[in-house]
């Protein structure tokens, strides 16, 4: 077990001013390493290095500082990571898992090898492959970046054949491929923490509903079967046992009208899915991943509240961040505005999120809703 250590974060975005701020609480420093000066989790946490999340000496830097090193975006370079591991230091999730995940080609023959139920792929390396794939899938299918594709900003909708063309030009920064399109009805997510010691806890399922491909609502729980909502447990809980990954990870999954349970994606870090929990459980999200990754015993992954809403506050314009309207919630016990601290906003740029605790989802949504036109940054 470590404790009053030093945790280096690589990635100063939101997810590691979040983990910063748990990793405090429980009595460790931290360390970010990220590109931006004064970067969202720069300004919590004890330091932060300057420099790229992709350079293999500042991530060196880095953990020359540091007893542990974990990172809160997937684009962290693997092999740095790979390096570090071979002097001895603790890198939590491993490189190993990291690149397993980082692809996303990869991630899905990984899950399909170990009986895990994932959407029908195909590699896709020019036009020609992506006709085989609409003759074998039929259309719509989805052509996918491999890598550092987020908030679905790697995905292209193909509907016909005149969609190919522009969905490699969208998509040119990486290799590609293909999967069939799931007509799922809900889209689920399950928070899962495996700490060094083994131990393994799940979050309850929840629900996300994405606008434009990006996080815009998740309800806690999810309202869906006693039976569904174990058998998604049961899939994330599977495929994180699978990667022996140590740390938070997300796991994405879609419902079909069957019932079924099918793995979208998995990120190996904390999540949007999972920002409720700050509030909405016993331990949020962002406490279990600091607790795992330095060995102590999980916490209860339990709701402390009977029903959790978050919804983000997305940027709506470009130029400097001027966030109002969030003053009157300063002392709410069931509302909480959460700002990253990001000075530029842009369009879509993720800025901040809205908790709303309640006992039935369709009011808690509802403010949360409400509270969110209320918001501007
Ligand atoms: P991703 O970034 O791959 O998780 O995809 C972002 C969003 O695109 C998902 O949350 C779904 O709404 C949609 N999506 C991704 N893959 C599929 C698929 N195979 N079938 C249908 N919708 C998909």
């Amino acid at each position: 077990m470590i404790t009053e250590k030093t945790i280096g974060i690589v990635g100063g975005g939101q997810l590691g001013r979040m983990l910063a701020a748990a990793a405090q609480k429980l009595g460790f420093k931290t360390i970010v390493l990220d590109p931006t000066p004064h970067s969202p989790a720069g300004q919590v946490a004890d330091e932060q290095l300057l420099g790229s999340f992709k350079d293999p000496d500042a991530i060196h830097e880095l953990a020359k500082k540091c007893d542990v090193v974990t990172f809160e975006i997937e684009s962290a370079d693997a092999g740095a990571l790979l390096a570090l591991e071979k002097e001895g230091k603790p890198v939590y999730p491993s490189s190993k898992t990291l690149s397993i995940i980082k692809d996303k080609y990869s991630q899905k023959i990984f899950l399909r090898e170990r009986g895990i139920p994932v959407a029908d792929f195909l590699d896709v390396t020019n036009k020609e492959d992506a006709l085989t794939t609409a003759r074998e899938f039929g259309y719509p299918y989805l052509l996918k970046a491999k890598f550092d594709a987020y908030d679905g900003r790697g995905n292209a909708l193909i509907r016909e054949e005149v969609n190919i063309d522009p969905a490699f030009e969208k998509l040119s920064k990486s290799p590609l491929y293909a999967e069939r399109f799931v007509p799922f009805i809900k889209e689920l997510a399950v928070i899962v923490a495996r700490s060094t010691t083994g131990e393994i806890k799940t979050y309850p399922v929840v629900e996300t509903v994405h606008k434009n491909n990006i996080c815009h609502i998740v309800s806690a729980p999810a309202v869906v079967s006693e039976d569904i909502q174990q058998r998604a447990r049961d899939v994330a809980y599977k495929a994180i046992d699978a990667l022996e990954g140590i740390g938070v990870f997300a796991v994405e999954l879609f419902l079909l009208e069957s019932g079924e349970v099918v793995l979208n994606e998995i990120a190996p870090r904390v999540h949007n899915s999972g920002h409720y929990s700050i509030e909405g459980s016993k331990t949020s999200q962002f406490e279990n991943h600091i607790r795992a990754i330095t060995g102590m015993p999980l916490g209860d992954t339990g709701m402390a509240h009977p029903v959790a809403v978050m919804v983000n506050i997305l940027g709506e314009r470009e130029g400097a961040a001027e966030p109002q309207g969030h003053e009157v919630y300063e002392n709410s016990d069931d509302v909480f505005v959460h700002f990253y601290g990001k000075v530029e906003t842009r369009p879509e740029r993720k800025m901040g999120h809205i908790t709303v605790l309640g006992h039935d989802h369709a009011s808690t949504q509802a403010k949360a809703e409400d509270v969110r036109k209320q918001i501007s940054i």
